[in-house]
C-alpha cells in the first residue's frame, strides 16, 4: 500500500492531468461503467462537518471512498478549514492500494470539473469571465478556467471585496486584464463561476445574459443557494450527476419549486461522449451543476498512485 502525503500532490497531479482524469471520469459515468454510492454527511456540531463519498469505475479498475469534511476552527490552528483524504482499494480483492492526501487533489478535480464545462459549454468565443466568490476555491477555478478559453477579462465579486486580490494576483500572472465589479455587471460576462458557501442566491437572473455559460460550482450541500432558480427554467441545465444535482446541487432549489424536473438535467460525461447534446445556440444560457462526486476524487487520486509509483516517490508500506 502507498502513503502520499498532501505535500507530494503538486509535483504529482498538474491542473492538465486533473482535467483528463475528470473528462474519462464523466465519460465513464455517462457510459454506465462507473457510479457513485450514496454519499454520507453528517453534522459534528460547531459546525463541524464530516462525510464520505465513494464509488467504483469499473473500466478504469478504482474503488475507492473519500473522508473529510468541514472543520470552522482550522484557520486559528493555521490549517485550511476543508480536510480530506482518499483511500484506494484493489477492486478485485478489497485491499487498500494508497492512502492519499485530499486537499489540493480536492481543488484540482473541482476546477478541473468546471473548466471541463465550460469547454464543453460556453461559446467558443467566449472572452469575458465572471467569478462570483473569492475563497480558497477560487483561484483555482479561475487558473482552470483561463486554459480552456482566450479569456481577454476577468470580472470578479465577493461579498468581501478585499478578498478579490487573490483573483487578482492569478490574473496579474495570467497576464488577464482583472476588474472589480458589482454583480450588475456579471451581464457583461460570457462565462460565469459561482463559487461560495453561500445559502441565498447572489447571481439574479437579470445578472446573465443570452449565450452565458454558468459554472454553479459552490452549493454541495442542502441548503446551499448560490443562484435565482429562475435561471434554470430559461437554461439547458447540466449536471455531474442528477441524483446529487437534485438533491445537494444548485438545482435543489429549482426542484422543490417546479421550475425544473430531474428529467431536464443531462449529465455532462454525455455531451462529451456524444451521447446527448449540449449547448445547441449561441443565445442558450446553459448552466452546469457542479455538486462533486466520489469518483472525481478517486480518478485523480488514482493519477497522483500512477506517478507516485512511476517516479518512487510516496512511502510504501506493508499492510
Ligand atoms: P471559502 O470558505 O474559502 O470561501 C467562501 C466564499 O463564499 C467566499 O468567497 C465568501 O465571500 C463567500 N460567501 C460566504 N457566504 C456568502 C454569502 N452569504 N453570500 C455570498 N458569498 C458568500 O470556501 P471555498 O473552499 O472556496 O469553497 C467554496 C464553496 O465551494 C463551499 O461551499 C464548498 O463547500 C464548495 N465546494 C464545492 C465543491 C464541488 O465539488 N462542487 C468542491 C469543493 C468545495
Amino acid at each position: 500500500m502507498y502513503i502520499i502525503p498532501e505535500r507530494l500532490i503538486a509535483d504529482l497531479v498538474s491542473a492538465e492531468d486533473a482535467f483528463d482524469a475528470m473528462r474519462g471520469c464523466f465519460a465513464a459515468m455517462a457510459d454506465g461503467d462507473a457510479y457513485n454510492f450514496p454519499v454520507i454527511r453528517e453534522a459534528l456540531g460547531e459546525g463541524r462537518q464530516y462525510g464520505f463519498k465513494s464509488g467504483f469505475d469499473r473500466a478504469g479498475a478504482v474503488m475507492g471512498v473519500k473522508s473529510g469534511g468541514y472543520f470552522p476552527g482550522n484557520a486559528a490552528r493555521s490549517l485550511i478549514n476543508h480536510q480530506s483524504c482518499v483511500l484506494l482499494f484493489d477492486p478485485e480483492t478489497g485491499r487498500p492500494t494508497a492512502m492519499v492526501g485530499g486537499n489540493l487533489l480536492t481543488a484540482l478535480r473541482t476546477a478541473a470539473a468546471s473548466a471541463l464545462s465550460i469547454d464543453q459549454l460556453a461559446r467558443p468565443d467566449a472572452q469575458v469571465l465572471g467569478m462570483v466568490g473569492a475563497g480558497h476555491q477560487s483561484a483555482f477555478q479561475l487558473r482552470a478556467a483561463l486554459r480552456v478559453r482566450k479569456f481577454t477579462r476577468v470580472l470578479g465579486w465577493n461579498r468581501n471585496p478585499d478578498r478579490l486580490s487573490r483573483l487578482a494576483e492569478v490574473c496579474a500572472e495570467a497576464g488577464v486584464e482583472f476588474t472589480p465589479v458589482d454583480l450588475a455587471a456579471m451581464q457583461e460576462a460570457d462565462v460565469i463561476i459561482t463559487i461560495t458557501s453561500s445559502n441565498a442566491a447572489s447571481l439574479l437572473a437579470d445578472h446573465v445574459s443570452a449565450g452565458c455559460h454558468i459554472s454553479a460550482m459552490g452549493t454541495d450541500t442542502i441548503g446551499k443557494q448560490e443562484i435565482d432558480p429562475a435561471l434554470f427554467a430559461r437554461a439547458a441545465v447540466f449536471t455531474d450527476e442528477v441524483a446529487q444535482s437534485v438533491t445537494i446541487g444548485e438545482a435543489q432549489h429549482a426542484v422543490a419549486q417546479g421550475l425544473i424536473g430531474r428529467e431536464d438535467i443531462t449529465p455532462l460525461g454525455a455531451v462529451v461522449t456524444g451521447a446527448a447534446e449540449g449547448r445547441v445556440s449561441p443565445d442558450q444560457i446553459t448552466i452546469f451543476d457542479g455538486t462533486g462526486v466520489g469518483l472525481q476524487d478517486l480518478a485523480v487520486a488514482q493519477t497522483a498512485l500512477s506517478r507516485a509509483r512511476a517516479q518512487g516517490l510516496g512511502a510504501e508500506v506493508v499492510f
